[in-house]
């Protein structure tokens, strides 16, 4: 689905992506892991194409289509959920069926898949923080992405949404969605992921499958103060 080489990005003299090269095959769940700074968000808005890279290349399915159309089979969640406080769930995923140019013929089916059915009616701002990252969720399913991506999608959740929105991922994985996630916790990769690139400071210390980290080839020969930062 989407082919990084070489990638690199630098903001003046910080190099916040350096040569970082991963592919993302149909099907799976892939984690971006690494401390805080350590480019994972960055590597998302150059493939998304809201970040300018420095250097390097990305392909989108196998290069077939733009970047631009290629982003039209791509749900992606990079910020925090932002949706109009005083409209409900159902009327705020309707304007983005029209931004999106897609049906809204969904967006039940979707709001289902969140769990926020039954409160389809309800006003945003009436959310809590977990209700507003499943909106969020449901509504980059809406155009029936191949791929979802999204960044830090438990950051400050309690642990029963922390759980909710794992489920949810899994659920979608298990329906054919590939999936990209950024996260800092290790625990969530291990939990949610088939396969995971490790990122420290820009660079890749790991990528392959989340069982092959432990392994005598991959994670244990990274250095006990890398292990630490993750
Ligand atoms: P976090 O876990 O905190 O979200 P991250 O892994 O997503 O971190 P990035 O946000 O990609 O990391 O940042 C990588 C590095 O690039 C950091 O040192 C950050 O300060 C720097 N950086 C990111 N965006 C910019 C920007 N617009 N201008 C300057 N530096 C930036
Ligand atoms: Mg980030």
């Amino acid at each position: 689905i989407l082919s990084v080489s070489h990638l690199t990005k630098k903001f003046g003299h910080l190099t916040a992506v350096n040569d970082l090269s991963f592919t993302i095959e149909k099907g799976n769940v892939y984690g971006i892991l690494g401390p805080n700074g350590s480019g994972k968000s960055t590597t998302l808005g150059i493939v998304l194409n809201v970040v300018n890279k420095t250097s390097g290349t990305f392909d989108w399915f196998n290069g077939s289509v733009s970047t631009h159309e290629a982003l039209k089979k791509v749900g992606a969640i990079i910020e925090r959920p932002n949706f109009y406080p005083y409209m409900t769930a159902v009327q705020n995923l309707k304007l983005v069926c029209k931004i999106k140019n897609v049906s809204t013929d969904k967006i039940e089916e979707k709001l289902d898949m969140v769990g926020l059915l039954d409160r389809k009616n309800s006003k945003f701002q009436t959310y809590s923080l977990g209700m507003k990252q499943r909106l969020a969720i449901a509504s980059a399913l809406l155009n029936d992405p191949e791929i979802l991506i999204l960044d830090e999608p438990t950051n400050g959740l309690d642990p029963q949404g922390i759980h909710q929105i794992r489920q949810i991922i899994k659920e979608i994985a298990s329906q054919g969605t590939t999936i990209l996630l950024a996260s800092h916790l290790l625990d969530e990769v291990e939990k949610v992921c088939s396969h995971v690139v490790i990122l420290r400071k820009g660079e890749k210390l790991y990528s392959g499958p989340v069982d092959g980290m432990l392994g005598s080839h991959g994670f244990f020969e990274l250095k006990t103060s890398d292990l630490k930062a993750l």
